[in-house]
């Protein structure tokens, strides 16, 4: 399916303009996601409105606390991402070594609606990979979720284009947005920027999207004290009333330390309840 966020620049080849790498791609090359590919000088993505993994989870999982609580959720996931953290969760379908070879299955907004209301739900969430690498479908599905009132949710790494952050943040009514670290050459490290994260919690905010947060704190990476009260200390400065999940990390992937220490998890947990409202602590 031929993408939209793109612009063709001087030197023979397209930029991608979807997310925060705006990656310079030749023809028949593809971006860091692996998932836009330049065919034909017009970018094209192979997984648009396809999705390997589908589920019911209650809204609690995503993780959602403060947003129809207590009610489940139609889950949809598919392929790649745009970081590459080397704990990630759900490496197998966001980094699988051979992506062509997942079974992926197409959906209509038709199919999906009558899916949802078959299972007598009212929103549908784009999770377990990065939805970003979905934005052009989540936004040709809105109307049809809008007229038939389904939410749509997304859980993300935040590091979607301006462009891109404009336009979801208008389809969307509520968003997990993780905040890996709290340290930007951190975050190059994880693949990510955290400029281009806390400016799309803020556009996201700011649209009148509900926002929920989380820190994955990963021992050896995002453990640091001082580091998370310079977190703590901007969000509360955006508003108390965000909340944050605050979860624990198991090994996966290349990254074998042990678990997050549960003293060191519910210790950070204070410290940001020092100065939040809503502070959860997550995968105990
Ligand atoms: S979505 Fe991001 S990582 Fe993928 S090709 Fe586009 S700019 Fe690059």
């Amino acid at each position: 399916m031929r993408a939209s966020y793109y612009h063709k620049n001087k030197q023979d080849s397209i930029v991608c303009d979807l997310c925060f790498r705006h990656c310079s791609i030749h023809n028949n090359e593809s971006g860091f996601c692996r998932v836009r590919r330049n065919l034909n000088d017009e970018i094209i993505s192979s997984w648009l409105g396809k999705f390997c993994a589908r589920a019911v989870d209650p809204i609690e999982k995503k993780p959602l606390y403060h947003w129809k609580p207590n009610s489940y959720i139609y889950s949809l996931g598919s392929i790649g991402c745009n970081m590459n953290c080397q704990f990630c969760q759900n490496h197998k379908i966001s980094w699988p070594p051979e992506p062509e070879k997942i079974y992926c299955k197409a959906f209509t907004a038709h199919e999906l609606i009558q899916d949802i209301r078959e299972c007598e739900l009212d929103s549908i969430a784009f999770t377990y990979n990065e939805p970003t690498l979905q934005a052009e479908y989540i936004c040709s599905i809105y109307d049809s979720m809008h007229e038939n009132n389904i939410d749509i949710v997304l859980v993300t790494n935040g590091m979607m284009s301006k462009l891109a952050a404009k336009d979801l943040s208008r389809v969307t009514s509520a968003a997990n947005i993780d905040l890996k670290a709290f340290d930007s050459k951190v975050y190059s490290s994880l693949g990510g920027s955290l400029e281009t994260v806390k400016a799309n919690i803020i556009t996201f905010i700011n649209k009148g999207v509900h926002v929920e947060l989380t820190s994955l704190i990963v021992p050896g990476i995002n453990d640091n004290r001082e580091e998370f009260d310079s977190m703590i200390e901007w969000i509360a400065n955006i508003s108390r009333d965000i909340p944050l999940h605050v979860t624990r990390y198991f090994p996966a992937r290349d990254y074998h330390k042990p678990p997050t220490d549960i003293e060191l998890l519910y210790s950070l947990t204070q410290i940001a309840r020092s100065k939040l409202h809503n502070v959860h602590t997550g995968n105990i």
